[in-house]
């Protein structure tokens, strides 16, 4: 099986190499505007079959046990991460569709207390990538005891895991809010904190064409971008921002197999958002 996996993987970036290739001639077009390449490049993007979800990998076991946020992967691959929050909900199909159809990964930081209402979707998330813990009550994680923190992870991974999502491995805190106790208990409860270095701002009322103009400016290998499945204006900005992918020959993978691919060393992890040009305060508090 995870030989079979890593040939059809093999096959896939064969392929997204090929397409690539053809469109070398424009690759000066990273560029260009935004918005002038919507509709660039989508043919050569190549679907990929649906799957069991990236594996919890002994990279990801090393980063677990450090106990630490990760904001983002090594500038040095090709690889970036796109991560999808607060689903799910009533935009997910179309958000699924649109990332199956072109081929693109993604990971998906699930509300416990939505999962009940839509319990086939965590499977389907997983297939295209990765999913994740993003609490129960979307709840801020600062605000609560370790017991109630504890119970906000705990009762989310089980959530998911009943809904065929498999054992949850990450955690993204609300807001990107965490307290040493949250580090803690992510770690003893096995669960790999993500935050993320490149913010859409979606949830804050952004427009599709400002999603793609916060999203694109940060795509570099190694980005984790942040945004939500739960917004039309994020998946009206999708073909503009996988279009950009393609340009500049970057490959949309799971969390997971970004850090396994180009594993943070430790002292990267050490240093947190500072080392991923995360500024103080340059969170937004819609998330
Ligand atoms: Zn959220």
């Amino acid at each position: 099986m995870t030989l079979l996996a890593g040939v059809l993987a093999a096959l896939v970036a064969l392929l997204s190499g090929g397409g690539a290739r053809h469109a070398a001639p424009a690759s000066h077009a990273s560029s260009h505007g935004a918005g002038e390449s919507r509709s660039v490049g989508r043919s050569s993007l190549r679907t990929v079959p649906p799957g069991p979800g990236y594996p919890e990998t002994s990279e990801v076991r090393r980063l677990i046990a450090m106990g630490r946020p990760i904001y983002c992967a090594p500038n040095r691959g090709n690889e970036v991460a796109l991560t999808f929050d607060d689903g799910p909900g009533p935009y997910t199909r179309l958000m699924v569709h649109k990332l199956r159809k072109h081929g693109v990964q993604a990971t998906f930081f699930i509300v416990g207390r939505n999962v009940a209402a839509m319990a086939a979707w965590p499977r389907q998330e997983l297939a295209l990538g990765a999913v994740g813990d993003h609490t129960f009550t979307h709840a801020l994680m600062t605000s609560l005891s370790a017991a109630q923190q504890t119970s906000e992870m705990l009762s989310t991974q089980g959530a998911i895991a009943r809904a065929g999502g498999g054992r949850v491995f990450l955690f993204r805190p609300p807001y990107g809010a965490h307290a040493a106790s949250t580090d803690g208990i992510a770690r003893s409860s096995g669960m790999l904190q993500v935050l993320w270095n490149v913010d859409s701002r979606d949830s804050l009322g952004a427009s599709y064409r400002q999603i793609e103009q916060r999203v694109i400016a940060g795509l570099r290998p190694g980005s984790i971008v942040l945004m939500h499945e739960n917004h039309g204006q994020t998946i009206r900005a999708m073909l503009s921002i996988f279009a950009a992918l393609e340009r500049r020959h970057l490959r949309a993978v799971s969390v997971p197999q970004l850090l396994t691919d180009d594993p943070p060393p430790s002292a990267v992890v050490a240093a947190g958002g500072r080392a991923c040009g995360v500024t103080a305060g340059a969170s937004s508090a819609g998330h």
